[in-house]
């Protein structure tokens, strides 16, 4: 198994630590006042090369493994950032590597890796039908050299910060196919040409700032070539990158939880009340010491799905039960920080509240935990399939 401490891991942690020491605390809080979008800091990302890190070098990019790529978002969360602002990047990538045509891959993935193009978003969440994806009613419908696309999404993140979106559509009616996961296609769509010509962005007031948004399709045409793959396996296609995806988000909650666990037992020390620091009451400490242990054991299945990934063996059950344990421990992590620092917990300038906000999220989406449970149930412990 990859070793957390390993030389060149500890070199990237350097690395990205160095870099998010120019975006500190009161950078993100700004950014989060603002609702606005961390530019300065994405660019620094990409120049830096953290973003392609996964990019095969012929590409560009450097050619590193999942777990590289994991501690490059574990230690921006554990600087006190949002690296919710550029995982899409890291994730969607893999679907064009792994399934792209060759001139596919030749004409994008360079411009990725030197940040010329972003691809930070991907569509597949739709209003109607939510966690139940092969039930989608977004279409595609082949005429002559384009697809027209019809239907409607929602939660659909950084589309705006975005030239590019992996879009999960309907090209054969589910009436039609005999699996309900077939019929389904994955296109990469320019959303410099769709904004406004067929795709209208409607922007998402949510509890976090993160930029997310509902996507209308109006007879949006966009050209034959941008399908990704296979006509029909698209559903197959994202799946596939899911358990890098989670294993990256059970990295970031890691990252999370252990800014929540030092910034609590940094107060705990300082904060002196009844002649006394805080921490040195049981009660305070215990919640601390129980969110430390469980993102330790959380870190253990982390570093167990990234072996697995890397090794090309299958990660669906160690990367649905790392991103299970490392969500729940960095929420537990979050609970414990807010109740350490008491009223100041909700004070803006202490940065609780907002990584509070931001690592809640992480229960919900990208997946939802129910269906990690879901997953682990039917596949691995062999139960009936509920759905
Ligand atoms: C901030 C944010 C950003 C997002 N970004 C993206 C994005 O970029 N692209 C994208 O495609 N999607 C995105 N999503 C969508 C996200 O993946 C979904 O919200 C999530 O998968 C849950 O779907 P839903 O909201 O429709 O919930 P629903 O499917 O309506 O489910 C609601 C609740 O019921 C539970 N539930 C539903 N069915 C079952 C069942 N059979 N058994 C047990 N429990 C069940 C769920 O676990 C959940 O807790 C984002 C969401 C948020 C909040």
């Amino acid at each position: 198994m990859t070793a957390c401490n390993d030389e060149h891991l500890t070199a990237i942690r350097e690395g990205v630590r160095a870099l998010c020491a120019d975006f500190p605390a009161d950078y993100w809080r700004r950014i989060d006042e603002e609702k606005g979008f961390p530019d300065a800091f994405v660019s620094a990302m990409t120049a830096a090369g953290w973003l392609s890190a996964m990019i095969p070098e012929q590409y560009g990019g450097s050619g590193l493994g999942l777990a590289e790529a994991s501690v490059i978002l574990e230690e921006v969360n554990r600087c006190g950032g949002n690296s919710g602002t550029i995982h899409g990047q890291m994730y969607n990538m893999f679907t064009l590597l792994r399934h792209g045509s060759e001139a596919q891959k030749n004409h994008y993935l360079p411009r990725l890796a030197s940040g010329e193009l972003r691809l930070q978003s991907m569509g597949v969440t739709e209003p109607t039908t939510g966690t139940d994806t092969t039930r989608i009613k977004t279409t595609a419908v082949r005429q002559g050299d384009t697809y027209v696309i019809n239907g409607q999404k929602v939660w659909i993140s950084r589309v705006q910060h975005s030239d590019l979106m992996i879009l999960l559509a309907r090209t054969t009616p589910l009436a039609e196919v005999t699996k309900k996961v077939d019929g389904m296609s994955i296109f990469l769509v320019d959303l410099r040409e769709a904004i406004g010509n067929g795709l209208t962005v409607q922007p998402i007031a949510n509890m976090v700032n993160h930029e997310t948004n509902e996507l209308f399709f109006d007879n949006l045409q966009i050209p034959a070539d941008s399908l990704i793959g296979e006509e029909g396996k698209g559903f197959r296609y994202i799946l596939d990158g899911l358990n890098a995806e989670r294993t990256l988000i059970a990295a970031e909650c890691i990252g999370d939880g252990r800014w929540f666990v030092e910034k609590s037992a940094q107060y705990a020390r300082d904060r002196v009340v009844f002649g006394r620091p805080i921490g040195q009451n049981q009660g305070v400490q215990f919640p601390i010491a129980e969110a430390h242990i469980e993102l330790e054991a959380a870190d253990l299945m982390r570093w167990q799905a990234c072996a697995d990934y890397d090794a090309g063996r299958n990660a669906g059950a160690s990367a649905n039960m790392a991103k299970y344990l490392a969500a729940k421990a960095s929420w537990e992590a979050a609970n414990a920080c807010l109740q350490t620092h008491g009223g100041f917990g909700f004070a803006c300038e202490y940065d609780v509240e907002r990584k509070f906000r931001e690592t809640r999220l992480y229960q919900v989406a990208p997946i939802s935990t129910n269906l990690i449970l879901s997953y682990v149930a039917e596949h691995l412990l062999e139960l009936p399939r509920s759905f």
